[in-house]
C-alpha cells in the first residue's frame, strides 16, 4: 500500500527536475511511455537498481538490530525486502502469462500479487487508479473509497498544486506507438 501512495505521488506531481525525487518521477513517466522495457531487463539487472539504494537503510537497521525487539527487526527486514521486490512484482504484472512461473501466476490470481489485468488498468486512461504494484489487495479499497481523490483535494487545498490526473492525459502518458 505504501508503494501505491508513492507511485501515485510520482505519477501526479513534479517532473524530472524536481529535487530528490526527480529521477524516480522521470523513471515512472518513462515506464508509462515504454512499459515493455521492464520485462526486457534481466531479473538481477532489474533488482540491483532498487537493492543498491536500499542497502543504506538495510545497513542502518542491521546496525541497530541488537538493540531492537525481534518483532521490530522482522518487520523492518520484511518491509525493506518487499519494497525492493516490488520492482519484480511489477515486472511480472507486465509479463506474458505463458512466461510466468506457475507459483507467480497462482499468487496473481489469488490477488496476493498485483495481477496483469489490474495493473493493465493502471496503464490505460484516465490514469488515476490501481497505483499499487506489489499486492492486488489494496487497489479496490483505495479506488472505491476515492482515497487518492481525497488526498489530491487535500493537497490542492493546502498547496494549490493540481495533480496530473485531473487533466486529460497528454502525450507524456501515452504508450509510444499506441496513440
Ligand atoms: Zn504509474
Ligand atoms: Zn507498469
Amino acid at each position: 500500500m505504501t508503494e501505491g501512495i508513492y507511485h501515485w505521488g510520482v505519477d501526479n506531481y513534479g517532473d524530472g527536475n524536481t529535487p530528490v525525487f526527480g529521477r524516480q518521477i522521470a523513471a515512472f513517466q518513462g515506464h508509462h511511455q515504454r512499459p515493455w522495457t521492464i520485462v526486457q531487463r534481466e531479473f538481477c539487472n532489474n533488482l540491483q537498481q532498487v537493492f543498491k539504494p536500499a542497502s543504506v537503510p538495510a545497513a542502518f537497521f542491521l546496525a541497530i538490530s541488537p538493540f531492537m525487539s525481534p518483532a521490530f527487526n522482522a518487520f523492518t527486514s520484511t518491509f525493506l525486502f518487499l519494497v525492493c521486490m516490488s520492482q519484480q512484482f511489477h515486472a511480472w504484472s507486465h509479463t506474458k502469462r505463458s512466461e510466468l512461473p506457475g507459483i507467480v501466476l497462482a499468487l496473481q490470481e489469488a490477488g496476493i500479487l498485483v495481477s496483469r489485468k489490474m495493473h493493465g488498468a493502471h496503464h490505460k486512461a484516465p490514469f488515476e487508479g490501481n497505483y499499487c504494484i506489489v499486492s492486488g489487495m489494496w487497489n479496490p479499497v483505495l479506488d472505491e473509497t476515492r482515497f487518492f481523490r481525497k488526498l489530491e483535494d487535500f493537497f490542492y487545498a493546502t498547496t494549490k498544486v493540481e495533480p496530473r490526473c485531473w487533466y486529460p492525459p497528454d502525450a507524456e502518458w501515452a504508450e509510444e506507438g499506441s496513440a
